[in-house]
């Protein structure tokens, strides 16, 4: 009924059906301001070799200081994408950290960056020029730049999404698989698809040590990402006994509330100037 009224009318279907449009409507025009009006911010997380602790790259996460409220991501990408800002949006997180990133790498930190893209985004005309265009502009090495899918992309659309991704993949930018473990894509697409990186999903690393079934899945990412020749991130590692066990299990690289939280470029900056002078190993940035 509310398609035939059409002409913007919102057609109240049942009371909570009511706000979540007006809701929609009201994200998807403060959106817009928000954009305008430089309300995002990127934060990096730092990833670190599990072994040594060294930092080997930093993720970069979009953040809307919405007045003093941070709006969680996973709130407005939906909403952004639906108002056709997550082009835009993502474009500009991709610039930032690229830009960032380019200067730690000038002062001689030899740091990688992952940046998150949505099936959308990947799907949207000129994905693969807009990605070139920020490496060629930042100066950014492909090599020092990662992209994270999650699985459910190479399943809506596969046929584009792994052509696009592999593109990009010819230029030298990294691959990886975000929340590996709970999509529904079939193993096969990691034979498919030239993938560098899988990083477990938070949901396995919380049972660790906790949960017996939970805890095997893990080791058995961890071997599988080793014996394909994958770099293999735990995700979400909050407490220090899934520290150690990820440790015992082999697993090469972690990120986590425990390791470091996301920050400002600022402070990831301060992090690295302390370090580099306090050690003799250059490009070297080790967390405690
Ligand atoms: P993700 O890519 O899996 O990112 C990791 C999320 O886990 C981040 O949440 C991070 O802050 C959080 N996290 C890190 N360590 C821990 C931990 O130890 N414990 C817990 N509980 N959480 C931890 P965030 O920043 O809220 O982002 C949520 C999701 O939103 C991301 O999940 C990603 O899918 C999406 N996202 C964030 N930034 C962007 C972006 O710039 N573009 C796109 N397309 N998606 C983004
Ligand atoms: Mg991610
Ligand atoms: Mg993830
Ligand atoms: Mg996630």
């Amino acid at each position: 009924r509310a398609k035939e009224l059409g002409g913007g009318r919102v057609e109240v279907f049942a009371p909570h059906m009511h706000t979540d449009v007006v809701r929609r409507l009201e994200l998807g025009s403060d959106l817009q301001r928000a954009l305008a009006e430089e309300q995002f911010a990127v934060e990096f997380q730092p990833v670190v070799d599990l072994a040594t602790s060294r930092v080997t790259g930093v993720e970069a996460l979009v953040r809307w200081w919405r007045g003093s409220e941070a709006v969680p991501p996973e709130e407005f990408i939906g909403p952004a994408e639906e108002s056709g800002l997550m082009t835009p949006l993502g474009d500009w997180v991709l610039r930032e950290a690229c830009r960032e990133v380019a200067r730690w790498r000038r002062d001689s930190w030899e740091v990688g960056v992952s940046v998150n893209f949505t099936a959308r985004q990947i799907a949207a005309p000129g994905f693969v020029e807009s990605v070139a265009a920020a490496l060629e502009e930042t100066g950014l090495p492909p090599q020092a730049l990662t992209v994270e899918v999650r699985e459910e992309v190479l399943v809506e659309d596969a046929g584009q999404s792994v052509e696009r991704l592999s593109a990009l993949r010819d230029l030298g930018v990294r691959l990886a698989i975000d929340d590996f473990g709970t999509g529904y894509a079939s193993l096969a697409y990691l034979g498919q698809l030239p993938v560098d990186v899988i990083k477990i999903d938070p949901s396995f690393v919380a049972g660790l040590g906790a949960d017996e079934t939970l805890t095997l899945l893990t080791r058995t990412i961890v071997r599988l990402g080793s014996d394909l020749g994958l770099t293999v991130v735990a995700e979400g590692i909050e407490r220090p006994e899934q520290l150690e066990l990820l440790r015992e299990m082999g697993c090469p690289r972690g990120q986590g509330y425990l390791v470091a939280r996301p920050m400002a470029a600022g402070r990831v900056e301060s992090l690295v100037r302390t370090n580099l002078k306090a050690r003799s190993v250059p490009g070297e940035v080790t967390l405690p």
